[in-house]
């Protein structure tokens, strides 16, 4: 019998997605034993016209990473959801617009101007910059255009399931291999993870005392850190508490708070928000001076709380003075 085809896909990606497939190790043995992977340009030498060339639908799944920020990524996530039976979101930037889309704190002519005229690197250049079409006596050259602003993959194409993580873990993404490979999927639109808190699946759980309240908020270069009890409780900015489970706490292991790459738990729509509210709820004040104060100490709050999901939030990016 025909193996189930199945495609992988990168757009405004670093690459860690790519590798939290290959960090299957030797579990992508039995993976390639069950299917037949007929896109991977990571790994494998297909080319587009090769899916071009595939029958509608004929891909069973096809897992897209990255962000959405060129006309190039929209058109192969626009032609691969035509191929696919089941497109999934796979990693935060697929899910959520991930680091790519804290770019949508400010604009593309911003982000041209500084690229291309005023970075140190590009000193004494001569100002040009990518033209989507360029005339050259053979013919038209086209380039990807650069867009706007950053979207997620379900901004531009319908998604069946996402897999949240930046990257995901080996195990989850197994885990769902397997539920798609025996059939067992939640209803459409489904995260492929548990809906509860890291908190939940942190060692340092039992730690956390039942009524949490700082006084301040610290980053984790500010204080020793004692390995043995919640981040939280020692005022270390750790967003276990807002953010989905599945990765077994790796950075509380590593002794790094959780940054919030799992996104938001199912009813929740806007992780930035809730993330806020959840901290804001903790804070040993009703002194709004005290309040101010200790969000004061929060250098960077869009990249803190919305750090992998400003695409996807309710206000998706910088909003343009009217
Ligand atoms: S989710 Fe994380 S690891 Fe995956 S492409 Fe985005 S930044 Fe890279
Ligand atoms: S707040 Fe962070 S360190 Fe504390 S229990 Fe939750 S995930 Fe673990």
């Amino acid at each position: 019998m025909a193996k189930p085809k199945v495609a992988f896909y990168w757009c405004a990606s670093c690459g860690g997605c790519e590798e939290a497939v290959v960090d299957l190790a030797e579990g992508i043995l039995k993976v390639v034993e069950a299917v037949d992977i007929v896109f991977w340009p990571v790994a494998l030498d297909f080319k587009r016209s090769d899916v071009e060339a595939m029958a509608d639908g004929e891909i069973a799944v096809a897992f897209i990473n990255g962000a959405i920020r060129n006309s190039e990524q929209e058109a192969m996530a626009k032609l691969l959801r035509k191929k696919a039976g089941i497109v999934i979101a796979y990693g935060a930037c697929a899910y959520e617009g991930g680091i790519p889309g804290l770019a949508n704190l400010t604009d593309k002519e911003t982000i041209l101007q500084y690229v291309y005229h005023d970075s140190p690197s590009t000193a004494g250049g001569n100002g040009t910059r990518p033209q989507p079409h360029l005339k050259v006596p053979e013919g038209e050259l086209e380039l990807p255009e650069f867009y706007e602003s950053v979207k997620t993959l379900d901004q531009v194409i319908d998604v069946d399931y996402y897999v949240p993580g930046c990257p995901p873990t080996a195990k989850i993404t197994l885990q769902a291999i397997e539920a798609i490979l025996a059939g067992k999927l939640p209803e459409k639109g489904a995260v492929l993870a548990g809906d509860r808190a890291l908190c939940y699946e942190c060692d340092l759980n039992s730690t956390k005392p039942e009524k949490l309240l700082v006084t301040d908020l610290k980053r984790p270069h500010q204080v020793l850190i004692d390995r043995e009890k919640c981040l939280l409780a020692q005022g270390i900015l750790c967003l276990g508490p807002v953010t989905r489970g599945g990765c077994e706490a790796l950075c509380v292991k590593g002794g790094m708070p959780c940054s919030g790459c799992f996104g938001p738990l199912d009813r929740v729509r806007d992780f930035g928000g809730k993330a806020l509210s959840a901290v804001a709820s903790i804070v040993d004040s009703g002194d709004e001076k005290v309040i101010t104060k200790v969000f004061e100490s929060v250098p960077d709050p869009a990249g803190t709380f919305y750090r992998y999901s400003v695409p996807a939030s309710l206000l998706t990016g910088k909003r343009k003075a009217a």
